[in-house]
């Protein structure tokens, strides 16, 4: 994790500082930023690894700095939220948000989620140069290396987490997974989370995939246990 650089935008002194003590201390390097409009600059002149982004802001709130930085970059996005009406609509707009974590939050948990957002991006940014390795489902198929799934030979337009928990339950067809286990597996933390996020990325999912996503063909649940993958 050394050499990666984080920028913190986040208007209350006293929390950005803390962040950015414990992040140095963690071996990153940290820019900061204390208002949205500067955040957004710095965002996309910077380069940053990840992007760590609270919701309100003056001059610009965290959800339009959010959509503004993804017209043009991909780097991880983790919010920072106060409320529960926050955290809602940060699940519920395509923000393009990588993931969210509310205050007050500890700054061990802070950190295991910043590892595991850079993990991932990491590991897409390697998987980009593979060699394609198609598998067919029906009208589906996936490119489980370059991360690209078609459904009539028409690309979706699928979210790094989205295309994540598909290619997981593809490659495990007929299985069933609970919220809890697709927490840990898809997004990869162990304890931390919400598996309200699960629900929600499935819902997005099955909008894309399916041809009807009140009566899925691919992505099934199960009641009471969670959800698995079927070859309609
Ligand atoms: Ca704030």
């Amino acid at each position: 994790m050394e050499n990666k650089k984080i920028l913190i935008i986040e208007d209350e002194k006293s929390i950005s500082d803390i962040i950015k003590f414990n992040l140095t201390r963690e071996g990153f390097g940290v820019e900061t930023a204390y208002n949205g409009k500067t955040g957004l600059e710095q965002a996309l002149a910077g380069a940053p690894d990840l992007i760590l982004l609270d919701v309100m802001l003056p001059l610009m709130d965290g959800f339009e700095v959010c959509r503004r930085i993804r017209e043009s970059s991909s780097v991880p996005i983790l919010m920072l939220t106060a409320k529960e009406e926050e955290v809602d609509k940060v699940l519920g707009l395509e923000l393009g948000a990588d993931d969210y974590i509310t205050k007050p939050f500890g700054m061990r948990e802070l950190i295991a989620r910043i590892k595991a957002n850079l993990r991932r991006a990491d590991l897409v940014g390697e998987l980009k140069d593979e060699p394609a390795n198609l598998q067919e489902f029906g009208n589906l198929s996936i490119d489980m290396n370059r991360y690209e799934a078609l459904k009539n030979g028409k690309a979706l337009e699928l979210t790094l987490r989205e295309f994540e928990l598909l290619k997981y339950l593809a490659e495990r067809e007929n299985r069933v997974f609970s919220r809890e286990q697709l927490l840990e597996e898809v997004w990869g933390y162990e304890y931390y989370g919400d598996i309200r996020t699960v629900d929600v990325t499935v819902r997005r999912l099955r909008e894309k995939l399916e041809d009807d996503s009140s009566d899925p063909q691919y992505i099934m649940t199960k009641r009471g246990i969670g959800y698995y993958f079927r070859r309609p």
